[in-house]
């Protein structure tokens, strides 16, 4: 079994954390300052640690070791949150580089191949997986050239050509070189410390499906138009969202979520009556089924709203979608094996409700993915934090089910 140094682990978590460290958080978007900075750190590190490393044209971090033959990708991503938590997506990457050093310092594993990945702009600044995307060779020209800011509208070209990437390659998988792609993550939410587990194997990742609604009424004053004369734009929105909130809670299975993060009103005075709305609407499932039924039933709700009127409605996909992901059943198989190893009795499968790279990944490579507890289930926030001992044990379990892929491709 591979012998990861869980003080050096340690020691890089927390001075990656020092990279855009905002009080126990860290701000480092996608291709911001903070975030560079970060990547150049881990691509030292990775050298230092044997690797040959560069960078893509989209700011993908690689660590490629110099041994021959089939191996294991393990990646994460290293951007955050406009205020992230410390563990989101470094927790992963930072797996990745301990237990290549580790591999690496055993003669039984010196001749591994392990690659590792930093997948660029995981978060979404400017498109959700961007990175592994691009490595994944999903990517149109035309979603390159509609990428942009979600807060400032900044379009991604200039976001590459401020971070020095223009012109630079991009780089795609060559999927004879691996027999798996591993990912470990912070739950980001309850599960698993409610239930006194230390580990999860997911099972399969939430597809994720955003629609932008958009209500069109007539602005006017506040005080002179007559309530029956009104085509309010605000009202209409409420009225929409109330009706999509009872609908839905009679389709959804245990685990479905919808959110309502972003509504707008113009001109968003008092003393108007909103001529203008627009919201997001967000659902996750990782049953294809119970999606479809979901936007079914969004449609449906829509067009009878604008039918009754007074206000236009109008409903538009916000690509990408993401596509549901089940992991690798072997993969899963291995990465049971080491939990239980290293959490006898405390660990469980469980799906993500969370997106990652590996449902990108999972469309090209075998995947799996090993989940440690989020105290309090906090993430998405500078209180995000794991116990240092599940941090240690998780990454021993990776560790673990990494080096079982690599001498028994197919243990099952
Ligand atoms: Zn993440």
């Amino acid at each position: 079994m591979p012998e990861i140094n869980p003080q050096r682990l340690m020691n890089d978590l927390r001075h990656l954390r020092t990279i855009g460290q905002y009080g126990t958080g860290v701000i480092r978007p996608a291709f911001s300052t903070k975030d560079m900075e970060a990547r150049q750190w881990l691509l030292d590190r990775m050298s230092a640690a044997g690797l040959k490393t560069f960078m893509d044209g989209v700011g993908n971090v690689f660590g490629r070791s110099p041994n021959p033959g089939r191996g294991i990708l393990i990646g994460s991503h290293t951007d955050t949150q406009p205020q992230g938590g410390w563990l989101d997506g470094s927790l992963g990457v930072l797996y990745g580089l301990e237990i290549i050093r580790a591999l690496a310092e055993d003669r039984r594993t010196v001749h591994f191949a392990v690659d590792m990945a930093s997948w660029s702009d995981e978060e979404g600044t400017y498109m959700s997986m961007l990175g592994s995307r691009s490595f994944c060779d999903m990517l149109t020209r035309d979603d390159m050239e509609r990428a942009q800011n979600h807060l400032t509208a900044q379009p991604l070209s200039a976001a590459l050509e401020q971070a020095g990437l223009t012109g630079m390659p991009t780089t795609t998988m060559d999927p004879e070189r691996y027999v798996a792609y591993l990912e470990a993550h912070v739950e980001q939410g309850p599960h698993l410390e409610a239930q006194g587990n230390h580990l999860g194997v997911v099972t399969a990742i939430v597809g994720i499906r955003t629609f932008r609604l958009t209500f069109k009424g007539q602005q006017n004053h506040a005080g002179t138009t007559p309530m029956e004369y009104r085509k309010d734009a605000g009202i209409a929105l409420i009225e929409l969202v109330h009706d999509i909130n009872r609908e839905f809670t009679t389709l959804a299975g245990p685990r479905t979520v919808w959110t309502i993060g972003y509504v707008h009103l113009e001109p968003g005075s008092p003393s108007v009556v909103p001529g203008r709305a627009e919201m997001l609407l967000q659902f996750r499932d990782t049953d294809d089924k119970i999606l479809d039924a979901l936007e079914s039933k969004t449609i449906r709700i829509v067009e009878e709203a604008h039918k009754k009127g007074p206000v236009d409605i109008d409903l538009a996909a916000v690509p990408p979608q993401c596509e549901t992901a089940g992991m690798d059943e072997t993969v899963q198989v291995c990465l049971a094996a080491a939990a239980e190893t290293h959490a006898p009795g405390r660990w469980i499968r469980m799906p993500s409700g969370a997106g990652h790279d590996a449902q990108i990944l999972a469309q090209r490579l075998p995947a799996g993915m090993l989940f440690v507890p989020s105290i309090g289930g906090i993430s998405h926030d500078i209180a995000e934090d794991t116990a240092e001992e599940d941090i240690v044990r998780g990454c021993r379990a990776l560790a673990t089910a990494t080096e079982t892929l690599l001498r028994h491709p197919n243990p099952v």
